[in-house]
């Protein structure tokens, strides 16, 4: 037997069958193209910002471990995101260590997670590296939910968690909020709101934290411009909050990232400013995608943009587009309600303009 036959051998032995059966989250490399694929704020911070930042970093001690608690850090971001005061706070190592942590303190092969299709990826990843039970409950065609179907799969599979991204990735609309207070009352176990592209949306669940047990509402920095600092927040009650913690690793958020954010967020009204010129542009880049023909652009309330094209052309077009110098996503492959689909993530003025040229060309 040869020592790659062996090694495979082992690793065939040894790793888990539902990991093996796995891809690996796969993040494409961008280089110098024009990235609108992951949702990122396309902006940097002006060069004052930047030298004012720089002079926080200069006397951070690295050699220290951070505050684990990340008090100051939790205290601003109370603050700036309105958490109730009943409420507490969790942090994560960004919104996906938070999904995480509650699978963790939840796991079992007896205890479904269930979401939406389509819905947030990661959800049913994480449930597959918990060893947990996934049931994604279809939208409907105009990617609303279908109370009916999910409150009964609710009372048939009695869920430990629900996961529902408020607006939605990667269909981008708000859901009813009857429908989500419905979910709400009928699920067993929590409820978790996952306020991602909260940013660009106008409404929220947070205020709801003090009508519901049950309920945990989740945000994060990276859509506000942060996404390098890996910085997510979840919030509810202490009762449930006080066991994720038990599973969340010492340190999790790092010192450069605590001092940053707090730096960043004393100094939001340039992250806010970017956001506002994101919600514009987002706006004229529907308008223009909408007056393409073949192709249906779906309103948006975060900061990318889905758009359904004529039958058989979507890879096509991703990879016109990628020769090109414009990296978008292609969700084709998904396929069921997003056969055809293509994710443009709102860019600067300048990006999108490049965006839509390239576009028209590639149809
Ligand atoms: N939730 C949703 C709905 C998302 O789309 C994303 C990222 N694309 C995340 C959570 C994870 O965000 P992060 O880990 O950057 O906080």
């Amino acid at each position: 037997m040869t020592k790659e036959t062996s090694t495979l051998d082992q690793v065939a032995k040894w790793i888990r069958p539902e990991i093996k059966a796995l891809s690996a989250y796969h993040v494409p490399d961008s280089g110098d193209m024009i990235k609108l694929d992951a949702m990122e704020n396309p902006y940097r911070w002006p060069d004052e910002l930047v030298d004012q930042w720089l002079e926080v970093i200069r006397d951070v001690e690295l050699n220290r471990y951070p505050d684990p608690g990340a008090r100051v850090l939790k205290q601003h971001l109370r603050e700036s995101m309105d958490v109730p005061d009943e409420s507490e706070i969790l942090l994560g190592n960004g919104s996906d260590e938070l999904i995480q942590m509650i699978m963790m303190a939840m796991s079992g092969k007896d205890r479904a997670v269930l979401s939406v299709e389509p819905g947030f990826v990661m959800y049913k990843m994480i449930a597959t590296f918990m060893g947990m039970p996934y049931i994604g409950v279809p939208l409907k065609e105009d990617f609303s939910l279908d109370k009916a179907a999910l409150l009964n799969k609710i009372k048939e599979t009695q869920p430990a968690v629900i996961f529902l991204a408020y607006p939605n990735n990667p269909t981008s609309n708000l859901f009813d909020e009857q429908t989500i207070r419905n979910i709400i009352e009928t699920a067993p176990g929590v409820v978790v709101v996952d306020e991602a592209y909260h940013a660009f949306a106008e409404k929220s669940f947070m205020p709801m934290l003090t009508e519901y047990d049950n309920l945990l509402v989740m945000r994060t920095v990276s859509k506000m411009g942060l996404a390098g600092l890996r910085l997510g927040l979840l919030a509810g009650k202490a009762e449930w909050l006080n066991e994720f913690d038990k599973v969340r690793l010492p340190y999790n958020i790092n010192i450069l990232t605590q001092a940053s954010a707090e730096f960043a967020i004393k100094n939001r009204q340039v992250l806010d400013q970017q956001t506002q010129q994101i919600c514009v542009d987002r706006e004229m880049l529907f308008k223009d995608l909408s007056e393409i023909e073949n192709i249906t652009a779906y309103p948006s309330q975060a900061n990318f943009i889905l758009v359904r094209v004529a039958d058989g052309k979507a890879d096509g077009i991703f990879n016109t587009l990628k020769e090109q110098g414009v990296l978008i996503k292609n969700l084709n492959p998904v396929g069921g309600l997003l056969a055809n689909c293509l994710r443009i993530t709102v860019g600067t003025a300048e990006e999108n303009k490049a965006l839509l040229e390239n576009f028209k060309k590639a149809l």
